[in-house]
């Protein structure tokens, strides 16, 4: 039988995990009042600038290829987000914009056109075992997510673009009121 004290240590201990969990998804979109200015051509920086100008989660998914957790606050608040710009949060350029958002259910940011394509590059990814598309920023060669082709979603394109919100700048347009 457990006694009293080992059942609260238990509650206590569960409680502390529950918080140390909650810690690291605090990572959410950074968002600006202001459209940042396009970088003027290609963004060449060190590891050691990179990682001064980036929060520790931008850094992991621009630079390390990372993916943030699907369905975590991220993506919570992307899904509230009303009519915006999306911007790389390694250089600034426009990547994605709300009038191509929609709501694929997969648990990560979904766009079904870029913004601005020639700020995007797909690229071949051969990685995890299967051949996926790499979506990388042209501007600063940032990893953003990758795309996939013919899922069957009611889209223009029936592509899905699936972007760790992380690695964005969210920048509402001035009349845009978030969605509830
Ligand atoms: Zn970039």
């Amino acid at each position: 039988m457990i006694s009293i004290r080992s059942f609260s240590t238990l509650a206590f201990s569960l409680t502390l995990a529950a918080c140390s969990a909650e810690d690291q998804t605090k990572a959410v979109m950074e968002t600006r009042a202001e459209v940042p200015a396009e970088p003027a051509g290609k963004v060449v920086k060190t590891d050691a600038e990179w990682k001064k100008q980036l929060t520790p989660e931008q850094y992991r998914i621009l630079r390390e290829s990372g993916t943030e957790r699907a369905n975590g606050e991220v993506y919570k608040e992307f899904k509230h987000q009303g009519k915006g710009t999306y911007h790389c949060a390694g250089c600034n350029a426009l990547l994605f914009s709300s009038d191509h958002k929609f709501d694929s259910g997969c648990g990560w940011p979904s766009f079904y056109d870029p913004a601005k394509a020639e700020n995007v590059v797909l690229k071949k990814d051969s990685s995890l075992g299967a051949v996926r598309t790499e979506v990388t920023c042209a501007k600063c060669d940032g990893h953003l997510g990758h795309v996939f082709d013919g899922e069957g979603y009611k889209t223009p394109t029936d592509q899905r673009y699936c972007i760790n919100g992380g690695g964005l700048i969210y920048v509402p347009a001035k009349d845009a009121a978030p969605l509830k």
